[in-house]
């Protein structure tokens, strides 16, 4: 049984009938959540290669399946008539990407496309697609960047997301698929992977726990933008307004955090401050400033983080501390 986090209060008149892949995973399963207390029909597609069976929803339709397989693919959509796709799977390791581009476009690039298909096949109104500021933009020219930076992405896993967000331009237009693209900056909450090589906050705060030492890699002082988990999914509550016109949109906090700054902030609240890093090589593939912008999606629809970093720190930490001593 998976509690639900959040309290979510805005409603919606009609219930949709919602495809959400990647919804055993991190950020999708708090999507799925929330989608389900607004009182819509949710279907998850899931191959749990990183996601988990304990995040899915009891409510949900779960269906253990990979978005590269067209022919489940079609099936689903013919089955259920989905109003909606919204799209979290994907392969998220940048370093993984930079190893093997290939496997990485398989996944990011044509499970995409499959979807997309199929959403023309079967007249989907809104595809919502996960994408990222951070790998997208590159290393900035300016700072925030606001989604008129210029798109330089330097892996494999950002050149996919990118070429995702353009045919999602090109369903829209040719074939009148309505989008909504957000590039999350840095996520972090409860349920993030701490086993996994994405997610810093978790990462660090699993081995500082269990009095690993913690690797940082480069000098620390490269930046990143944290945004709660939380914030991001009101965003994609917004984002089943299905007239809304089709549109990217970052999901940020324009703060800038190094992440030196952001280790000395979980060793604290762990009480372990005394516990130093270690340093290593700078990885491939990774920017040295990553910090966005988000007045787009205020201005556009109302949207803006509302949590602080310390606060969503001490929600994910308090999670990790639940469910790690259960
Ligand atoms: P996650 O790994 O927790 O979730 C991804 C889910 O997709 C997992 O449940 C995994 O099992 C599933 N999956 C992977 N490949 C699949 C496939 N071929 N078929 C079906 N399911 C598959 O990661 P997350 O942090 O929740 O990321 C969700 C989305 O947000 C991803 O698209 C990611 O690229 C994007 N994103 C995340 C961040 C972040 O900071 N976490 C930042 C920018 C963008």
């Amino acid at each position: 049984m998976c509690a639900s986090l959040f309290p979510i209060h805005e409603k919606y008149e009609t219930e949709l009938k919602i495809l959400i892949t990647g919804g055993a995973g991190f950020i999708g399963s708090h999507i799925a959540d929330a989608y389900i207390r607004e009182g819509h029909s949710v279907v998850i597609l899931d191959n749990l290669s990183s996601g988990r069976i304990a995040n899915v929803h009891p409510d949900a339709k779960f269906v253990e399946g990979d978005i590269r397989d067209r022919d489940l693919i079609d099936r689903l959509f013919a089955e259920h008539r989905f109003d909606v796709v919204n799209h979290q799977a994907a392969q998220m390791d940048v370093r993984k990407s930079v190893d093997d581009p290939i496997f990485d476009a398989e996944t990011n690039i044509l499970g995409s496309l499959n979807l997309l298909q199929a959403s023309k096949k079967y007249s989907v109104h809104r595809f919502i697609l996960a994408s990222t500021g951070g790998a997208i933009y590159g290393e900035q020219e300016y700072f925030p960047a606001d989604e008129l930076h210029p798109t330089n992405p330097e892996s494999p896993y950002g050149v996919a997301k990118r070429t995702i967000e353009m045919y999602l331009h090109y369903f829209s237009v040719v074939h009148g698929i309505k989008y909504t693209a957000f590039r999350y900056s840095n996520v972090y909450g409860p349920r993030q992977d701490p086993h996994g090589e994405a997610g810093v906050v978790s990462i660090f705060s699993n081995a500082l726990r269990s009095g690993k030492p913690c690797t940082i890699f480069g000098d620390g002082k490269q930046t990143r933008d944290y945004v709660f988990v939380a914030d991001v999914v009101r965003a994609h509550i917004k984002a089943l307004d299905l007239e809304a016109a089709s549109d990217t949109y970052n999901l940020s906090t324009a703060i800038e955090t190094t992440v030196s700054q952001l280790y000395a902030l979980i060793a604290e609240s762990l009480g372990k401050n005394s516990t130093e890093p270690r340093y290593s090589s700078a990885r491939k593939g990774e920017v040295q400033r990553s910090v966005c912008s988000y007045q787009k999606a205020f201005h556009h629809f109302g949207w803006q983080p509302e949590v602080s970093l310390r606060d969503g720190l001490q929600r994910t930490l308090s999670y990790f501390e639940a469910t790690l001593s259960a």
